[in-house]
């Protein structure tokens, strides 16, 4: 049976977000609450309520499933989560924990692949069939489509693109290695760099957009001051595209796509950084792959929301053999 409506649920460091979406993309009931902080009982409890909350009206049959993102390694084959260093839920069952108590299909995934679904069949990447997804956010993450398809890699948990070495003994990243794209990245380090400009003369404007409190610089702080114009803090974003444009070359020149679509918080605002990698790549990758588009996500807030309820309906459409 086609059903009409699938659940999408986004689950971040600090707030889940639930929705109720319909085939074409559109999200009927939306349901938010922060992430609750006493242990994982207590962030399914948060997943189940807001579900309950968007299904209220809607018939069980009409629902495809629930689709869960989580910030975390997923073994999408096994559906359980390997690692996970914002929320407690290595380890735990969130999959059947969630299913014994909804009368429907649950499958979890990682955020960054989800945000990559939501944007090719309702985003910018819609038709394409080869692009890299990076989302820049407090993490880096991201998801690849390869022939049309999504890449998972052996246990579906590839496309890990924020952890890619870019510097040997480099600085330290919140996975417990060193030098990846993260560690430089990522909003605690576009902070780290902001304060230190912010505590010369050069980056007043910076501290300005912080309320003039150094201590309260954050990358959004250096995001804003760019856009209004300030040289410092334009400065600052243009180094980390040039980081980023880099690390891109590599994967641009392995895998030929005809698409990077940058998302995240970060991603979507810092739209000098995105540009500047779009130059480097134009200037360093091999010939013949220059033409790549490096694009800005179109989906905000809601990829996370969109990109799973996809993940439920095509899990739910493949169950039941019926083509997209
Ligand atoms: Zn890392």
């Amino acid at each position: 049976m086609r059903t009409e409506y699938a659940v999408g649920v986004d689950v971040g460091g600090t707030r889940i977000a639930v929705g109720l979406v319909e085939r074409k993309g559109r999200i009927l009931k939306e349901a938010k609450r922060l992430t609750p902080q006493g242990g994982p009982f207590a962030v399914v409890d948060g997943i189940i309520e807001c579900v309950q909350d968007v299904v209220s009206n809607v018939h069980p049959s009409e629902i495809a499933g629930v689709g869960i993102g989580l910030p975390a390694q997923i073994d999408f084959l096994r559906q359980s989560v390997e690692f996970c260093t914002n929320l407690p839920l290595a380890g735990v069952d969130v999959r059947s924990l969630v299913m014994s108590r909804l009368r429907h299909e649950i499958t979890i995934d990682n955020d960054g692949h989800l945000a990559a679904f939501g944007e090719s069949r309702f985003g910018v990447a819609k038709g394409a069939r080869d692009f890299i997804m990076i989302t820049i956010g407090t993490g880096v993450g991201g998801g690849m489509f390869v022939g049309g398809e999504p890449y998972r890699g052996s246990r579906g948990m590839g496309s890990e693109i924020g952890h890619m070495v870019i510097q040997m003994d480099g600085p330290p990243c919140p996975c417990g290695g060193n030098g990846h794209i993260e560690s430089y990245l990522g909003r605690p380090a576009l902070a780290a760099k902001g304060k230190e400009v912010a505590s010369t003369f050069k980056g007043r404007a910076i501290l300005e957009a912080a309320g003039g409190d150094l201590d309260a610089v954050t990358a959004e702080a250096v995001v804003k001051a760019a856009l209004g114009g300030d040289e410092a803090a334009t400065r600052v974003l243009m180094e980390a595209g040039v980081i980023l444009g880099r690390a891109l070359v590599g994967l641009v020149n392995l895998l030929n796509p005809q698409l990077i679509v940058v998302g995240g918080g970060i991603g979507e605002s810092a739209s000098f950084m995105v540009e500047r990698a779009a130059e480097v790549i134009a200037e360093e990758a091999l010939a013949g792959r220059r033409d790549v588009r490096v694009v800005q996500a179109e989906l905000g807030n809601d990829a996370g929301v969109l990109g799973a309820a996809v993940l439920a309906f095509d899990e739910h459409d493949a169950r039941e053999g019926l083509h997209r």
